[in-house]
């Protein structure tokens, strides 16, 4: 029997197309092993579909793979798979065409686009079987569909036709041989018919194929071919159902991909079924990465589709503050060239994205109820990347806060005593401890614990054994004044507008003290001039004579000292001036002021006085750990003020 050769000319689209590929705009020209091998193992799948529905005459499915078998004269590299296979019209129609919607835009859009443009839209594009045609000056393609008798070869050299002829025998499946280009570098040509070249690509984008991927080289005899080396592991632990998979399996793929040695902290399952389905298998390490809060820093997410590695740093799979998860998310239902692009404005993702931040954010939840420890170690290594959510993702705020700890003035020891260690708090905790009466979340922010601690902010709190959460994170500065409230109960700092701990009692005298100092307040405003908004008595002070205060919304020193560290002055912000009517400086002020006001003498006693009322300023100001705009004028009026002190 002769078989004819028949002639066929490309769909004009495909024969564009074509042509792309073999002057191969796409620089990563590996690609193509990935592409002809996920083809096959989606024959594989359609073959065992097909099987489960009914009996296929001649097919055995438990023996399904997928074999790269080289040939070094000529250099051929085979791809050959026991799956669905093609009719003769499929392969007109599959391989001779392109069927997808919207070629003709895009060819259009390809053609107005610069070399860099392009090769990122026929990344988008999907490059398919074609890209053969980057790494192959000739394809031969022999198929037969399961089920049917007749197998077909095509062929092409990429020009504007290809042959179809029938063959008498060939097994089910598809073959694709690749007549080589030669190998060169610069092209980005690597020796596809040498195991290590074909390993290092399997490993990279087709480790987690279900089916093996074996290759066979010829022996030397030319005859023989040799036992078939296994190149994936074909471990989708994500596809596995999760009784069956152990802990040590989890923690060795986890290592694997965050090219860690120690175990997860936690692993995290997700299984979505449904219009759009995928699997994610998530990771949260046990310590943080050198570069979590580096501007680059990696996101930890592999895209995978069916099985096939698609990218790494996946960043449209969970938002920037949990950069430091890890994992695998694995779609089903995406294109394998889908680009980052795409992937940030596709609903499905945008969707998955959400469905994964809250499975994470639950995980957290559960860690904290189910594992203190576990939780205790993630909040002290993520805890600064996860509070940057407050800021950046206000849908799920209230699910952030409740993960949140904070450091506390809080001691659990009977006594409040020193050594206790203070456990961190979270604002659930803090609120079930609120005092009687109490209406807000006081807290402090400062540069460390230390400065804090001693800030006379906190001393009327302190004695009426209030709580006070000590916030010394630069991002802390931020997300209070955006967040505002906790379950509806605000967050106040301390040291900001006014701190109202009083009692009633408590408040009538103040009122009168008020009254009381108002001609010394005024005064004093006015002597220290352009530095202070305003001079006023203090409720928060108890030991100390003075503390510079913000109003509620004023920007705070150490939001000032983190803008300046990075370059940007901010207008200077004017403080208010608090004075503790109670304190023995404060009194002998207020009296002398009295004493030698409307007097002749009293005027010339004046100019000491302002004196007095800048140390107060200054001591303020040293006190919250601040710098002073003169410290050379300071130490003289300290030296000064101590001579006296000796001489009297
Ligand atoms: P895509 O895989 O994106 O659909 P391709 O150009 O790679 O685009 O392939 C076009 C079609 O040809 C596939 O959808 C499939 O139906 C068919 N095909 C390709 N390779 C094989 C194969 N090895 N076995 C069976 N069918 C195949």
């Amino acid at each position: 029997m002769t078989t004819q050769v028949e002639t066929l000319e490309f769909q004009s689209e495909a024969r564009q197309l074509l042509q792309l590929m073999i002057h191969s705009i796409y620089s990563n020209k590996d690609t193509f092993l990935r592409e002809l091998i996920s083809n096959a193992s989606d024959a594989l799948d359609k073959l065992r579909l097909e099987a489960l529905r009914a009996e296929i005459p001649g097919v055995d499915v438990d023996d399904l793979h997928i074999d790269l078998e080289v040939n070094q004269d000529p250099r051929t590299l085979t791809v050959r798979d026991n799956g669905i296979g093609m009719t003769r019209e499929e392969v007109v129609a599959l391989i001779g065409t392109i069927a997808k919607s919207g070629t003709a835009e895009f060819l259009a859009e390809l053609r107005n686009a610069d070399a860099t443009t392009s090769s990122e839209l026929i990344g988008q594009f999907g490059i398919g079987f074609y890209s053969s045609f980057m790494v192959a000056d000739t394809v031969t393609l022999i198929t037969r569909r399961a089920g049917t008798d007749e197998a077909v070869r095509w062929e092409s050299s990429g020009d504007s036709t290809y042959t179809l002829e029938s063959v008498a025998e060939a097994p089910v499946g598809t073959s694709v041989t690749l007549h080589l280009k030669p190998v060169d570098a610069d092209e980005q040509l690597h020796d596809y018919t040498a195991e290590p070249v074909l390993r290092e690509i399997v490993t990279r984008y087709s480790d987690f194929i279900s089916r093996p991927v074996r290759l066979l080289v010829p022996a030397a005899d030319g005859e023989e071919v040799s036992e078939p080396t296994v190149l994936n592991t074909r471990t989708a632990l994500w596809a596995r159902p999760q009784s069956e998979v152990s802990a040590e399996e989890y923690a060795e793929f986890y290592r694997h991909i965050a090219h860690d040695w120690t175990d997860p902290l936690e692993t995290i399952r997700l299984q979505a079924e449904g219009t759009f389905e995928y699997q994610a298998l998530l990771f949260i390490p046990s310590r943080a990465p050198m570069d979590l809060f580096m501007r680059d820093a990696k996101r930890g997410v592999q895209l995978y589709v069916k099985r096939v590695f698609i990218m790494d740093d996946c960043e449209a799979l969970l938002p920037e503050y949990l950069r430091f998860v890890k994992g695998v998310v694995d779609a089903q239902d995406l294109s394998l060239n889908v680009s980052r692009e795409i992937l940030q404005h596709d609903q499905h993702i945008t969707r998955m994205r959400r469905r994964l931040v809250r499975k994470v954010l639950s995980s957290v939840k559960d860690l904290m109820t189910d594992r203190p420890e576990a939780y205790a170690t993630l909040w002290t290594e993520f805890g600064k990347a996860l509070k940057e959510g407050l800021l950046n993702d206000p849908d799920n705020r209230e699910e952030i806060m409740a993960i949140c700890s904070f450091d506390t003035t809080y001691s659990s020891s009977e006594d409040g005593g020193e050594d206790e260690a203070v456990k961190p708090t979270t604002l659930a905790g803090y609120v079930a401890r609120m005092a009687e009466g109490q209406e807000a979340i006081y807290y402090l922010t400062g540069e460390s614990r230390t400065a804090i601690e001693s800030s006379p902010h906190l001393e009327a709190l302190r004695a009426k054994g209030l709580e006070v959460l000590v916030l010394t994170d630069p991002i802390d500065e931020i997300w209070v004044d955006a967040v505002g409230e906790f379950e509806g109960t605000p967050l106040q700092s301390v040291a900001k507008g006014q701190v109202d701990v009083q009692s009633e009692e408590e408040k009538s005298a103040a009122q009168e003290r008020e009254r009381d100092f108002a001609d010394l307040l005024a005064w004093m405003s006015t002597s220290l001039g352009e530095d202070v908004k305003q001079v006023r008595l203090s409720t928060r002070l108890t030991s100390s004579p003075a503390c510079v205060v913000g109003d509620a919304h004023d920007v705070t020193p150490t939001l000032e000292k983190m803008y300046k560290a990075m370059g940007q002055e901010l207008p200077p912000v004017k403080r208010i001036l608090e004075l503790n009517p109670t304190h023995p400086l404060v009194v002998a002020l207020h009296d002398t002021y009295t004493a030698t006001s409307g007097s002749e003498e009293g005027e010339a006693e004046r100019g000491s006085l302002a004196e007095t009322a800048e140390l107060l300023y200054d001591l303020a100001l040293l006190a919250e750990g601040g710098d002073l705009s003169d410290p050379a004028r300071f130490v003289r009026l300290v030296a000064d003020r101590l001579r006296h002190g000796l001489s009297a």
